[in-house]
């Protein structure tokens, strides 16, 4: 719970993020260019997941704080907006750049708030500054459309307009690469956007707001505010005058957030949950999809929306998959170190939450072949560290084969044919990433066109999506936006339809 703080803030600079592991004692908002506690000074503890220890203390916001946000957003935005779009991707560049600059400190808090390893997050730092280069250029290349009219001497065409103040909320899975997907294509677009960071990462947000400052972004265009959910992100939601709402996080959260957005007519962007399957056929290279599936289902402790839990495989093959499959699960090394495979999951209730759901599976008649509990001993002490667990015997209507788990745990389910196969693997309220490993292109290709999914990979895995291509899921898994790519600029920008009427004759 929230205590009191008296402390005043220093403010903090660039040279901050020089030192690895400097983690400031009380992480504070940045609003109008300015460090700021909460506005009535309480704090919450921030975990560290890997120990359970106390790391920082971070600002815990409320509607006061939201309220301050808006109004030094809606200040700064015209200006912002009446920069050229060029421009706009030119500090975004800076950022990126100073992004590079600071990678290892940015990585340290990365794996300092997630507890995953140092070589995991310099990967997902990468991932977010190419994002940043990314968008950057699409400053050069801020299309719209010129067309035909009808009528003589008429122009008609597309221009992009930005939407006005952007509230973006996100989940902690993948910290700084989650703002990276929002911060960038918002700016870029010409609204002010306040970033409200996931309440169990606020490290790598802070420092991309430090970074943002330093780069050029005008104060009041871009604000990090810290805090609970329910405190701090549904007030942001509620505002009327944030334009639009970027939500990315759990399905349960996102529904709320469109019907309070929809009330209001304000654009929602939701990028929501996954249950993700991955098909193995008889045809397979079943070691690739063995080694495919390790890490669909247990790269980034299983936490990632496109985390693949349901692994449908032919009963041709399921015996000799399932061995291969626990032999190499057996094998995977828990921890935080680089050699490690996966680390902790982010917080001790969503440890808990996940190992009850195996609870009621095994109760409902599923059959744990390895894990199911978490790892104890000298090396997980305090953590929430969740051994790699894989089920199988789970019903395709049981809740475990419907509700996203978000940890370290799949599903196997025997099929028998491809019929069978893509019946099931759709069989799901969620639509977001689905994987086939087969040799046969006539299957593959069947896949393809079948599966009810936003992302459909042929042998790989279900994850993995690249900055220049689009991401987001059917049903469930979103509202129909998608995130990255230069779809992501129809997230953040609407159209304005020009018509310029003329005469040659009077020139
Ligand atoms: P969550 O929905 O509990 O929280 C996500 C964010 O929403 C946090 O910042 C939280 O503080 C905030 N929040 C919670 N309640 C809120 C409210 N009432 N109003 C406004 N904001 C609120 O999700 P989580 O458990 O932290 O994250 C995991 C979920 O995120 C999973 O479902 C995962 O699939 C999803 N996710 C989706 C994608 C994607 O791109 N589709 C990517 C990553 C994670």
């Amino acid at each position: 719970m929230g205590v009191r703080e008296n402390r005043t803030v220093p403010r903090y600079h660039v040279e901050t993020l020089g030192s690895l592991g400097a983690i400031p004692a009380v992480i504070p908002n940045q609003i109008g260019g300015q460090d700021a506690l909460a506005a009535d000074g309480r704090t919450f503890e921030k975990i560290d997941p890997a120990t359970g220890r106390t790391l920082c203390r971070v600002a815990r916001s409320t509607a006061a704080d939201v309220r301050l946000a808006v109004d030094a957003a809606r200040k700064a935005q015209p200006a912002w907006a009446a920069a050229t779009a060029v421009r706009r991707g030119d500090i975004l560049r800076q950022i990126a750049l100073l992004m590079r600059e600071h990678r290892t400190a940015i990585a340290g808090f990365v794996a300092s708030e997630t507890g995953k390893s140092r070589k995991d997050a310099l990967g997902e730092t990468d991932a977010a500054i190419e994002m940043g280069f990314f968008v950057a250029g699409e400053g050069r290349r801020f299309y719209g459309q010129t067309t035909t009219s009808a009528v003589a001497n008429k122009a008609a065409m597309t221009v992009r307009q930005p939407l006005g103040v952007a509230g973006l909320i996100i989940a902690a899975n993948t910290p700084i690469a989650n703002v990276a997907w929002k911060a960038f294509p918002a700016l870029l677009c010409g609204n002010a956007a306040i970033l409200k960071a996931a309440e169990d990462t606020p490290l790598s947000a802070w420092a991309f707001g430090l970074l943002a400052r330093e780069a050029g972004v005008p104060d009041g265009v871009y604000t990090t505010l810290h805090g609970y959910g329910e405190e701090a992100g549904a007030p942001l939601v509620e505002h009327p005058d944030v334009a639009i709402v970027s939500f990315t996080g759990s399905s349960e959260v996102g529904r709320w957030i469109a019907e309070t957005t929809g009330r209001r007519l304000a654009k929602t962007c939701l990028e929501l949950g996954g249950k993700n399957p991955l098909i193995v056929c008889d045809d397979a290279d079943l070691a690739n999809a063995v080694t495919w599936t390790l890490g669909s289902a247990f790269s980034n402790a299983g936490q990632r929306c496109a985390a693949g839990s349901r692994i449908i495989v032919f009963e041709a093959v399921y015996d000799r998959f399932r061995q291969m499959l626990v032999e190499a699960v057996r094998g995977l090394k828990v921890g935080t170190g680089d050699t490690d495979d996966y680390g902790p999951v982010i917080n001790e209730g969503q440890m808990k939450g996940m190992l009850a759901a195996v609870e009621r599976a095994k109760a409902a008649g599923a059959l744990v072949l390895t894990g199911g509990e978490r790892l104890t001993g000298e090396a997980y002490a305090g953590g929430f560290f969740v051994a790699p667990t894989v089920l199988e015997h789970a019903a395709p209507a049981d809740e475990i084969s419907r509700s996203e788990l978000f940890g370290p745990i799949t599903c196997l389910y025997r099929v028998k044919d491809f019929e069978e196969a893509i019946a099931l693997a759709n069989d799901s309220p969620f639509g977001l990433t689905a994987a086939i490993h087969t040799r046969n292109l006539n299957r593959a290709m069947a896949f393809v066109a079948r599966i009810q999914s936003g992302v459909a990979v042929v042998n790989g895995g279900t994850y993995g999506s690249e900055p220049h291509m689009p991401f987001g899921g059917l049903r469930q898994s979103g509202n129909g936006w998608r995130e990255a790519g230069t779809q992501a600029l129809d997230v953040y920008s609407d159209l304005k339809t020009v018509y310029i009427n003329h005469n040659p004759g009077q020139v």
